[in-house]
């Protein structure tokens, strides 16, 4: 029997920034844990986490506040497997899809991966609405004030934008 064939992997490592957000459960540790299982992936290592920050949701409004956050990770797995093993961690936290923006034990979104460009069915990269929440800008500001989005200029610049939406740093 032939080995099963290696999962791709990009040629240098890439670092990409990473979402995370969970309003059903223990919200704190269901964040806390998926920090530490980025770090665990394959071809992956986790560079930086933000502090965890309490929101109130944005769409769907009527549903409990978030605990959000967002971690940086230098990794060698393309765009898609990087969000197929996000996917399978929200899945391993028992996450079931049901309507859009309803709520989740985990959700685990890929904000930038290096500089890429992207739009497939799958998957759009820079995350489209990420410098228009405050849940996204905020922690990001934190690990990565100056990182240029694509055509758009810096993280803090956009800061201002999102003023007005509420969040609040949860002391660690
Ligand atoms: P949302 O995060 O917008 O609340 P979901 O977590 O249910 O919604 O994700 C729905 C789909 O969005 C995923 O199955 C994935 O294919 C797609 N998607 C597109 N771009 C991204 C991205 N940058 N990060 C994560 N998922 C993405
Ligand atoms: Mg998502």
């Amino acid at each position: 029997m032939s080995p099963a064939p290696a999962a791709p992997v990009a040629a240098s490592p890439v670092v990409a920034y990473i979402a995370l957000g969970a309003n059903l459960g223990e919200l704190q540790e269901a964040v806390r844990a998926a920090m530490a299982a980025l770090d665990q992936l394959p071809e992956t290592r986790l560079l930086k986490t933000s502090s965890l920050y309490l929101t109130a949701p944005v769409g769907l409004l009527e549903q409990p506040d978030f605990v959000n956050a967002v971690a940086s990770v230098e990794t060698r797995l393309p765009p898609v497997a990087l969000l197929e093993a996000l996917l399978a961690l929200e899945q391993d936290q028992g996450r079931v899809r049901t309507i859009a923006n309803a709520p989740r034990p985990l959700d685990l979104d890929i904000l930038l991966y290096g500089d890429a460009v992207l739009q497939t069915p799958r998957l759009t990269l820079p995350h489209p609405r990420m410098h228009l929440r405050a849940f996204v800008l905020v922690p990001l500001a934190e690990i990565a004030p100056d990182l240029p989005l694509p055509g758009r200029g810096s993280v803090s610049a956009w800061l201002p934008a999102v003023a007005n939406q509420g969040i609040r740093r949860i002391p660690c």
